[in-house]
Formats: structure tokens, sequence, C-alpha cells
């Protein structure tokens, strides 16, 4: 796909994303911007995208200052606690903390430099082994044990789910997670987000009550490997 179709999948989309979802929640997109380069991040912030989110550490950096429009950044991908340094300060959301000794360390890292650390806490629905995150029976407990660590703030649940999952078992899976999400947002008002959905199933995720979905290919095209 050619990139100059940036604006029209952007303008596309917004006219598909319904404005909230079934529970009038507002739902964000998040454009994942993993081999993006910076002219066509720039490119779809011009056309309307408000946040991004890198997979890995070194484009995030790279890329910082040569993104204009201020966007909300998050990190979407797997951290490893020794470069939780290169994003401090930085990243808006963390929507990958996927186990304990990495909020810990953000925790106390984030106390050293004295900032907030706005977190999602990673699910792994679908118990896949090549994934990260909590499994769901444990969302509860991860959650009792993150949200008691000082400088960081959980705002809610991340997830994939699985490639190869039949429609009606995404449906299933994407509804367990918002039940996961409404049990701890019925007691904590900063959970507000409910991170589920990437281009080929967002549809599924926010008729089951994301509100806030990952878009990568439906944005840039397939991607491109560069190196
Ligand atoms: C790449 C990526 C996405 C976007 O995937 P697409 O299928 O291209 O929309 C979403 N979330 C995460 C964590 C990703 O790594």
């Amino acid at each position: 796909m050619f990139s100059v179709m940036i604006e029209q999948n952007i303008k596309k989309l917004f006219e598909e994303i319904p404005q909230t979802n079934p529970f009038g929640e507002k739902i964000t997109v998040v454009a994942a911007v993993k081999f993006q380069t910076p002219e066509d991040i720039n490119r779809a912030i011009n056309a309307g995208i408000t946040d991004i989110g890198d997979n890995h550490v070194q484009e995030f950096r790279d890329k910082f200052e040569l993104i204009s429009g201020n966007p909300r950044r998050h990190f979407i991908g797997r951290l490893q606690t020794n470069k939780i340094k290169y994003l401090l300060g930085k990243c808006d959301l963390y929507q990958s903390v996927d186990r304990l000794p990495l909020a810990e360390k953000l925790s106390q890292m984030s106390a050293d430099k004295d900032v907030i650390s706005n977190i999602l806490i990673e699910i792994n629905i679908g118990g896949e082994l090549s994934k990260g995150g909590f499994p769901p029976q444990e969302a509860k407990e991860a959650y009792e044990k993150i949200k008691s660590l000082p400088h960081l703030k959980v705002r809610g649940f991340m997830t994939m789910l699985p490639l190869d999952a039949s429609e009606e078992q995404s449906i299933c899976l994407a509804k367990q997670m918002r039940e996961i999400y409404d049990t701890v947002r019925a007691y904590d008002s900063d959970c507000t987000c409910l991170s589920m959905g990437m281009s080929g199933d967002w549809k599924i995720c926010v008729d089951a009550g994301s509100n806030m979905i990952r878009l990568g290919t439906s944005i840039f095209g397939e991607r491109v490997h560069k190196n």
C-alpha cells in the first residue's frame, strides 16, 4: 500500500469507528507506529491522530524529537527494566506492564525522578505462551499489588486477543476482559482505560466494551521492516 493512503485511511477509520462504545465511553485511537518514519507519523497526526504508541524503546527515543503536534505517547511493547530510563517522564501511558518486577522497577525509578507514571496492566487473555501479561485469573491480585506501589497510577488494562481465534472466541475473550475492567472500575475511578483491539479485531473489541484501540496496518498499510 502506498503511504499516500495515510490521510484517506484515517478519514475512513474516523467514519467507521463509533464515537462511543456500547457503554457510552469515548473511544481513543492510538496509532501503532512501529517501523513508521517520523514523516509518516506526523502526517497521521496532521490527519487527526492524537495518540501514538511505540513497541521499541530505540524507536521511541530516536523519533521523539522528530514528531510534531505534541501527541500523547504510549509504550505498547515488551519493556525490559534496564530500558525504563529512556522512557521515564516522556511516556504518557505505559500500556504493557506485564509482570510485577517491571511495575516495581518502574515505581522505584519514577520515585527517583519524582514523576508519576500512568500504566495499564497487560492481561494475557488467551493464555498464549508467546505473549506476556498476567493470566486473567490473576488480574485482580496483580491490580492490588501494583496499585499499592507508589508513583504509579493504574489507569486500566490492556490486552491482545489471540490472532488465530475464531470470531466467537474473540467475542468471548473480549467480554471477559470487559468484566475484569468493570470489576476494578467499580471502585477505582482512576481506572478508565480498556485498551483492546487492533486492525483486524477492533470492531469486535469496541462492541465488547473497549475504549482504546491500537491501529497500525489500517492507518499505515502493511508494515515494511526496515533494517
Ligand atoms: C503492532 C501492534 C498493534 C497494531 O497492530 P495492527 O494489526 O497493525 O493494527 C497493536 N498493539 C500492539 C501491542 C502492537 O504491537
